[in-house]
């Protein structure tokens, strides 16, 4: 379905963003598997593509360096060609109350999650333009739909990813390029594994199908927007959460 696309999948060495990155894969696109930190676990998804038949390669940047993003997609663009699909996982916590929270981590995650958002979609967009085609898919939460007590730097920045998302849309929609956010409840990931059992208790009590959610839901419903079934869908929030935000 995606054959001949090229994809950027950012933080995609674990956790959604790699299933992400499989599932596009799987699907026929060439999927660039961007990671930060995490070198040998890229190496590992790549390796899982390439087992499995697809084409994948893993590029390391970090995305809320803006000049560096640059760098990074200019080069993918040119050694492959074309940008199809970009999609915008990585993020990062850092949960306190608001009153104890500190600027350090209130900018750290707005610049990783928000920012990075940004970053990455204004270094594709004027390749996306001039193909006359693309999808950016925006990983937003829950927690940016509702509000969460003890995020509000999390919160915050998956709002904004939100108002990025609708803006983008209609600034690139004339020329074929859809813009869409997913906004994930509790996945169970990495992020989600360091709550403690009480809260995660807790939570479960929120979510009507009284359970948490597998990182290929939300790799699921990223083919579908990248696909050519979605082509008329552009500005939306897709919530796939168990229900939790209606
Ligand atoms: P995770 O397991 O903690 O993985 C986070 C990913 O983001 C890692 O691949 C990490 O790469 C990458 N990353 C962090 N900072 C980065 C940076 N500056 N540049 C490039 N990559 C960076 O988290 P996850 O649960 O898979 O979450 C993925 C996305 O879904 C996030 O945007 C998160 O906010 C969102 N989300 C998750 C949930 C959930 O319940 N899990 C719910 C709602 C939304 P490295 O390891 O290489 O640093």
């Amino acid at each position: 379905m995606l054959e001949n696309q090229v994809a950027f999948v950012t933080g995609a060495g674990r956790g959604i963003g790699k299933a992400i990155a499989k599932a596009l894969a799987s699907e026929g696109a060439a999927v660039i598997v961007n990671y930060n930190g995490s070198a040998e676990r890229a190496a590992q998804v790549v390796e899982e593509i390439q087992a499995a038949g697809g084409k994948a390669e893993a590029v390391q940047c970090n995305v809320a360096d803006f000049a560096a993003c640059g760098e990074t997609l200019a080069d993918v663009i040119k050694r492959y060609g074309r940008l199809d699909i970009l999609v915008n996982n990585a993020g990062i916590t850092r949960d306190n109350l608001l009153m104890k929270m500190s600027e350090e981590d209130f900018d750290a995650v707005v610049n990783t999650n928000l920012k990075g958002t940004f970053n990455c979609i204004k270094h594709v967009s004027r390749q996306m333009l001039k193909q006359r085609a693309g999808r950016i898919i925006n990983i937003s939460s829950v927690s940016g739909v509702m509000g969460n007590a003890g995020q509000a730097n999390y919160s915050a920045s998956k709002a904004g990813v939100i108002g990025l998302t609708k803006a983008a849309a209609r600034e690139l929609a004339s020329r074929g390029i859809t813009v869409n956010a997913i906004a994930p409840g509790f996945i169970r990931t990495e992020m989600t594994e360091v709550l403690s059992d009480a809260v995660k208790t807790a939570v479960t009590e929120q979510i009507p199908m009284k359970h948490f959610g597998e990182t290929e839901d939300i790799a699921r419903t990223a083919v579908f927007l990248a696909s050519p079934g979605a082509g008329y869908i552009t500005g939306q929030v897709i919530c796939v959460d168990g229900g939790m935000a209606m």
